[in-house]
């Protein structure tokens, strides 16, 4: 057991070993507990004919835990400070690839079909960089990735955004966005003390499960999101005042009586609209002349 990185000791031997300073410009928080890690890795349901993406490895804490758990594994790490640590870490380990990149710039589709030709199935796992987390989140969603699962240990605030229902005070663009793509399941939350450094923001890991086909059907993707974002463009304002802006001041009968059409109050907020109420906002204004 003392191979494992996740411990307080061991990650100080390692970073003191390889003079490694952390970068907080590229959110550098190491897992150092073994009891989270276990959990974020039987939440991704991985075993030995799946494959796992990790996307910032560090020095390898959950590396190592999914070189364990599955067939084949990519972990994508951005500092190259860390690829030397890395490769020392995972020493022998065929299955695991790391690659040196910015998840963001990566063709990731490519690697997926060169790294996971065998697998039935594909999971990213990760403990996410909190600077960039919605931007790689959206980026694994948008270009329709072959995935499974994304469980991922995120900011705790952010996490509740995504799983939020209509109603709830969190409930914005972002939960709308996450939903349509997958089901969110929030798996525990996470004190500061499991990190080297501590963040400042408490953490909790989300689990996304791709849905095969979106919960609502829309014609035009692009113009439903916009729809959703204009929706919450104000937040205390109302659906007439804000998809007034969006459609222009001149429209606001026609859209008052759109809006009848689809039996949903003008004077409601963004707020409270389910996925599907803003489907049949967004195929009505699509389908009118503005
Ligand atoms: N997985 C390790 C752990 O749990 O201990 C480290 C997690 S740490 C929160 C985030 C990692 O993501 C860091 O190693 C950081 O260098 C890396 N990183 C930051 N931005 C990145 C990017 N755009 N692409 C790939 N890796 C990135």
């Amino acid at each position: 057991a003392d191979m494992q990185v996740a411990t307080p000791k061991r990650t100080k031997e390692i970073i003191a070993k390889h003079g490694f300073s952390f970068k907080k410009s590229l959110g550098q928080n190491f897992l150092i507990d073994q009891n989270i890690l276990d959990k974020i890795v039987s939440a991704a349901k991985l075993d030995k004919t799946k494959g796992a993406l990790e996307i910032g490895p560090g020095i390898g804490a959950l590396t190592q835990k999914l070189a364990d758990a599955a067939a084949v594994v990519t972990a994508v790490e951005i500092d190259n400070r860390l690829i030397p640590i890395l490769e020392e870490v995972l020493e022998g380990q065929e299955h695991v690839e790391v690659v040196h990149g910015d998840v963001l710039k990566l063709n990731l589709q490519e690697l997926l079909e060169r790294r996971y030709k065998d697998v039935t199935g594909i999971s990213v796992v990760a403990n996410l960089p909190y600077y960039v987390t919605t931007p790689i989140l959206m980026k694994l969603l948008e270009e329709r990735l072959p995935l499974e699962h994304i469980v991922v240990m995120i900011q705790k605030e952010v996490a509740e955004r995504m799983a939020a229902k209509p109603g709830g005070k969190t409930y914005g663009s972002l939960s709308v966005a996450v939903q349509y793509y997958c089901e969110p399941e929030l798996v525990c939350t996470v004190p500061h003390t499991v990190f080297i450094p501590q963040p400042n923001v408490d953490s909790a890991v989300i689990k996304l499960t791709l849905r095969s086909e979106p919960p609502v059907k829309v014609e035009d993707e692009d113009f439903y999101f916009r729809v959703v974002q204009a929706s919450f463009s104000q937040r205390r304002k109302t659906l007439a005042n804000n998809l007034g802006a969006f459609v222009g001041k001149h429209n606001r009968d026609k859209l008052l009586e759109l809006l009848q059409a689809c039996e949903v109050d003008p004077s409601r907020r963004g707020e409270t609209l389910s996925l599907e109420e803003f489907a049949r906002i967004s195929e009505q204004l699509r389908q009118s002349d503005w």
